[in-house]
């Protein structure tokens, strides 16, 4: 056998896949991005600015970007926001420079942000994005996992809880749907989606220009 053959090929230049998760606050998408994120180096997440005050263990810059009402309407209006909502009496933007740097270095991108912000995405870039929608097992579930979490007061939890029939009702407008029942297997649903959508044929720019040199030296 020649040992040509056994030789890996270069990779193949191909686009990022923008990965957006949404779901009824406590579905796990935190949980799942951080899982998805921790076992895969090609996958960075995009920071959101947020009026919203950190919760207890958030990190500035990390987690979110936390700015004030000036700050957010100032990069609104500059056009620094690649899309952006209000939630929970909140506001939420996508902040456009880093997607863009890697796209352009064909990274994928995993956004955390809910079905306004999808919609703005799929306006702008459908043909980057896979849209995953996260539903919990059942409303008690939900209930369980949000007051779990022991990070917001029961206020907030009842608030979230109330909204979560209507966050639901968007689920069709998303390529995929996973019922995050056991962890591990909606990991491993997760990692699978993300697997096959960078194989997909209009991802990979590089392929004709492979295809052309395979079959010259066939
Ligand atoms: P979201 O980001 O959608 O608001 P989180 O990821 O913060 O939700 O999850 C809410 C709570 O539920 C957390 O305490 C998390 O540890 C827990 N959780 C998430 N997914 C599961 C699961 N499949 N089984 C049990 N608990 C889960
Ligand atoms: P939380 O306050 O629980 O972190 O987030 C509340 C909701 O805001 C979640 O549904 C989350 O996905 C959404 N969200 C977070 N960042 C953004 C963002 O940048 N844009 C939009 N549209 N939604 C966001």
């Amino acid at each position: 056998m020649n040992s040509a053959v056994t030789t890996s090929p270069p990779p193949i230049a191909r686009r990022g896949v923008l990965l957006v998760l949404s779901s009824p606050s406590g579905a796990g998408k935190t949980t799942l991005s951080r899982a998805l994120l921790e076992g895969d180096p090609g996958i960075r997440l995009s920071i959101s600015v947020t009026t919203r005050t950190p919760r207890p263990g958030e990190v500035d810059g990390k987690d979110y970007i936390f700015v004030d009402r000036a700050r957010f309407d100032a990069m609104r209006a500059k056009g620094d926001l690649l899309e952006w909502a209000t939630v929970f009496g909140n506001s939420y933007g996508t902040p456009r420079a880093p997607v863009e740097a890697a796209i352009a270095r064909g990274e994928d991108v995993l956004f955390d942000i809910d079905w306004q912000g999808a919609q703005q995405l799929s306006e702008k870039m459908a043909g980057d994005l896979v849209r995953v929608f996260i539903l919990p097992p059942s409303g008690s579930v939900l209930e369980t996992r949000l007051k779990g979490r022991a990070q917001d007061p029961p206020e907030v939890v009842a608030k979230r809880m109330a909204e979560a029939s209507a966050e639901i009702s968007h689920w069709a407008e998303y390529d995929y749907v996973i019922v995050n029942a056991d962890l591990a297997v909606s990991i491993e649903g997760l990692r699978s989606i993300l697997a096959a959508e960078r194989l997909k044929r209009e991802r990979l720019l590089g392929l004709s220009q492979f295809v052309r040199d395979l079959q010259t030296g066939l």
